[in-house]
């Protein structure tokens, strides 16, 4: 399952950084991610959830924002956000440069999966 090893390596991440930080708990995580990684957010959340139990994550507030896809025409250089609302199966057969029609095209995002920020207590003494 994609989700949920995706969803320890986001808790792993935020647990490293909030250490580093001597955070005691964390408080909320915000994520960002490309339409393109092909994550189903709420398996996401609940593999987040499941993998934070026990950890200074627990209970933690996660949101997600979702990436455009931005692409790159290798032909002209026009770059292109694409705002796509069609399946994403679909997206990729159809690439083309609006620019120039050429359809040596590549993503340049859209399949990330960054932990954008991370709300945390820091223990003061
Ligand atoms: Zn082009």
């Amino acid at each position: 399952m994609h989700e949920f090893s995706t969803a320890v390596g986001i808790v792993n991440a935020v647990k490293r950084a909030a250490g580093s930080h001597k955070a005691t708990r964390v408080i909320a995580i915000r994520l960002q991610i490309g339409p393109l990684s092909m994550l189903n957010h709420e398996q996401l959340l609940f593999g987040i959830e499941i993998a934070s139990k026990g950890t200074i994550l627990e209970g933690a507030e996660v949101s997600i924002e979702t990436l455009t896809i931005k692409t790159t025409c290798k032909n002209c250089g026009t770059e292109t956000v694409i705002r796509e609302e069609k399946p994403v199966y679909d997206l990729l057969v159809t690439l083309v440069c609006p620019e120039c029609g050429s359809k040596n095209v590549e993503i340049i995002q859209g399949r990330e999966c960054i932990i954008k920020d991370i709300k945390a207590v820091i223990d003061s003494d």
